[in-house]
């Protein structure tokens, strides 16, 4: 069996959908399971709607603007007579005018966004399967969030394993036979049944989930890219592709903001062997990349760029020395709002982290930290890592930046710095 991931980019259209079906055509002999994401940029749609919410604005264009993109896709792919599809999503969206309506404030964000959010996944799911349908491929629709279980850490959910690969070999394996097994990524739901999702680009992680309870062959990402890169061919000139990497490069590469693949993705294909290719579906029968154990000697360096990085330094007000047990005060209250530490660094007088831009958790953190050190902070900044570096490559990073931190390792270079 073979799990394969369609992304946004793969379902952003009509077109694009008949492309995503032609390669399932080529590899129906195979047993399939098929992963979508939200089509196009449906999610960061969803995450406008909320927006307006929040503001206490009217949010009606805001969710039509959905509605229309979903139906013009519907009827492009030639499914305007569909009546159960149409029928499906209106109760879907009834779903959705439902929750926004009951939203408070007490709720919180992070519930509502995704009881209404995972929507994207759904309708994409919904609008394909009805396709394959159309091209005489028998299709078993299932819902993740009935397989998929999870805490209840809204928006960064982590996963009930046990409970997971139970439902999912249970739930899946009976269609694989006779089927293509389509479902989503990105969402599950909690003990409760409420809906939650794994973060942002989560549909990667979701296809390892479904691999590794499945022991499935191989999991296959298609992407609008060759495959992975040595940089973001978007800010870098001159991109090398990556025949073929060890899962332990390829995990570092996600941890440093490479994000070719979601960060969680790679643990659970590597702790059961299963390869992970990344294709492009543009060009479906080239190579990629293969990400498995193996040793590659020499590779090239990657350059892993990551945007709107904020680095906030903590120092002591009378100026006595950082010690452990300020650095446990601060670590507590970093865990305590669930941050990502990028990168960290201390001397004498200062502990200093770069996290990813987030204003109202850094306000948190200040607040709850400013009786006890003097907190500087400073936003919109930019980091870069170089994995294998050679000094060719930093000179020609570092040339003309404004450089706010600096660190290297025998295998890693990175800098923090303003633009
Ligand atoms: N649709 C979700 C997102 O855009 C999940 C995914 O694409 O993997 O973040
Ligand atoms: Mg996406």
């Amino acid at each position: 069996m073979k799990v394969f991931k369609f992304g946004g980019a793969s379902v952003k259209d009509a077109d694009s959908v008949k492309n995503m079906t032609s390669i399932i055509e080529a590899n129906i002999s195979d047993q399939l399971v098929v992963i979508v994401s939200a089509m196009g940029k449906m999610t960061n749609a969803f995450e406008a709607v909320l927006q307006k919410l929040i503001d206490e604005e009217d949010h009606t264009e805001a969710l039509q603007y959905i509605k229309d993109f979903h139906f013009g896709i519907i009827s492009d792919l030639g499914l305007s007579g569909n009546q159960q599809l149409h029928q499906e999503i209106n109760t879907d969206f009834e779903t959705i005018d439902n929750e926004l309506a009951r939203f408070s404030s007490s709720m919180g964000y992070d519930f509502i966004y995704d009881q209404t959010v995972s929507f994207g996944e759904i309708f994409s799911s919904r609008i394909v399967a009805a396709y394959l349908g159309t091209r005489q491929i028998k299709t078993t629709w299932l819902d993740a969030r009935k397989m998929v279980k999870t805490d209840n850490i809204h928006r960064q959910a982590l996963v009930d394993w046990g409970a997971t690969q139970n439902i999912i070999r249970s739930q899946v394996s009976q269609h694989t036979d006779s089927s293509v097994v389509l479902t989503q990524g990105f969402i599950g739901s909690n003990a409760k049944f409420n809906t939650t999702t794994l973060g942002r680009e989560g549909s990667d992680f979701s296809a390892a989930i479904f691999a590794t309870s499945l022991n499935a062959e191989s999991v296959t990402i298609w992407k609008d890219v060759p495959g992975v890169l040595n940089a973001d061919p978007k800010k870098f000139p001159d991109t090398v592709l990556f025949d073929q990497l060890p899962y332990k490069e390829a995990a570092e590469m996600t941890y440093y903001g490479a994000s070719v693949i979601h960060p969680k993705t790679i643990k659970p294909l590597a702790q059961k062997g299963i390869p992970l290719y990344v294709k492009s579906f543009e060009n479906p029968h080239a190579n990629g990349t293969l990400i498995n154990e193996c040793v590659i000697p020499n590779l090239a360096p990657a350059i892993i760029h990551k945007g709107k990085q904020t680095v906030i330094s903590f120092k002591i007000s009378d100026f006595s020395f950082i010690n452990e047990q300020h650095i446990h005060l601060i670590f507590e209250h970093i865990n305590r709002n669930h941050l990502t530490i990028n990168l960290m660094q201390n001397s004498a007088i200062s502990f200093t982290i770069c996290i990813d831009d987030n204003p109202i958790k850094r306000e948190q953190l200040r607040m709850a930290l400013k009786d006890d050190f003097l907190i500087y902070y400073n936003e919109g900044l930019e980091m870069i890592t170089i994995k294998n570096y050679n000094q060719a490559t930093i000179d020609s990073l570092m040339w003309g930046k404004q450089i706010i931190i600096e660190q290297r390792s025998r295998n890693n270079f990175q800098m923090v710095y303003k633009f």
